[in-house]
C-alpha cells in the first residue's frame, strides 16, 4: 500500500449510517424552533456547536430512551460496514470514529462493531431537565471553527509523523479533516465540496466500495 502506516477517520452520520440522526431525532421529537436552528447553521450565522446545542436543549430529558430507541430502531448502517469493520481488523488497519454525532446513539449503533475507546463523539447530560449536549473533544489552538468535535484537532492529536491518514466522509463537517488527509473517500456534499477546494477523492456508495478503494491504495479520481 504505502511505506506510511495507515489510519482510517470515518464520520458517522451519513456515512456509516445512510441519514442524520440528529436531523431524524428533531423531525420526530422537537418543535419546529428546531428548524430555523439547523437553517443558521446552514448558512455558517452560528457554529456547530452551537447549533446543536440549542438543538438538543430543546427537548427534555426524560425521552432519553423513547429517542434511543427511535434512533436503534430506524437508523440504517451503510452496506458492507460489517465487512469493512472486519476487513480493518484483518490488514490491522486503526479504525477511529470521528463524529459530531451524540454518544448516546452513536454508541448503541456502534455496539459490537468499534470499540468505545476508538470512538470520537460529543457527550450527553440528562441529569437536567433538558437534554444538554458535552463537548469532550472541543478544537485545539490550530482550529477556530467552533465545532463542537473537532475533526481536525482529534486527527492531530492520533496522526503521526508516519502516518497515512485516511478520511471516510459524507458533509461539509468533514472539510477540514479531508484538506488534512492523504486519502479521501468521500460521498454526497463532501464530493462537492472536494472538487470545490481541488482536493483529490474517491467516491463511494457501500463499505464494499470502500474495501476495494482502500485494498488499491490510491486515489483512483
Ligand atoms: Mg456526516
Ligand atoms: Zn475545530
Amino acid at each position: 500500500m504505502t511505506r506510511k502506516k495507515p489510519i482510517i477517520f470515518c464520520d458517522f452520520d451519513g456515512t456509516i449510517t445512510n441519514s442524520d440522526n440528529i436531523i431524524a431525532i428533531m423531525k420526530e421529537f422537537a418543535p419546529v424552533e428546531w428548524d430555523s436552528i439547523k437553517n443558521q447553521v446552514l448558512s455558517q450565522e452560528i457554529s456547530i456547536k452551537d447549533g446543536v446545542g440549542r438543538m438538543f436543549d430543546l427537548l427534555p430529558s426524560h425521552k432519553k430512551e423513547e429517542i434511543t430507541d427511535y434512533i436503534v430502531e430506524h437508523a440504517e448502517i451503510r452496506d458492507g460496514f460489517k465487512e469493512f469493520v472486519t476487513f480493518t481488523k484483518e490488514e490491522e488497519i486503526p479504525l477511529y470514529i470521528v463524529s459530531g454525532g451524540i454518544d448516546f446513539f452513536v454508541e448503541p449503533l456502534l455496539q459490537g462493531l468499534v470499540s468505545k475507546e476508538k470512538i470520537y463523539c460529543n457527550g450527553s447530560d440528562f441529569s437536567g431537565e433538558r437534554i444538554a449536549i458535552q463537548w469532550p473533544h472541543p478544537c485545539d489552538g490550530e482550529c477556530v471553527n467552533d465545532c463542537g468535535c473537532c475533526k481536525p484537532s482529534i486527527i492531530r492529536k492520533i496522526a503521526e509523523a508516519d502516518t497515512y491518514k485516511i478520511v471516510i466522509g459524507d458533509s461539509i463537517t468533514d472539510l477540514e479533516a479531508a484538506k488534512m488527509a492523504d486519502q479521501v473517500i468521500a460521498r454526497d456534499f463532501l464530493v462537492e465540496k472536494c472538487n470545490e477546494h481541488s482536493i483529490p477523492f474517491s467516491t463511494f456508495d457501500t463499505f464494499f466500495d470502500v474495501i476495494n478503494i482502500i485494498k488499491k491504495g490510491k486515489v483512483s479520481v
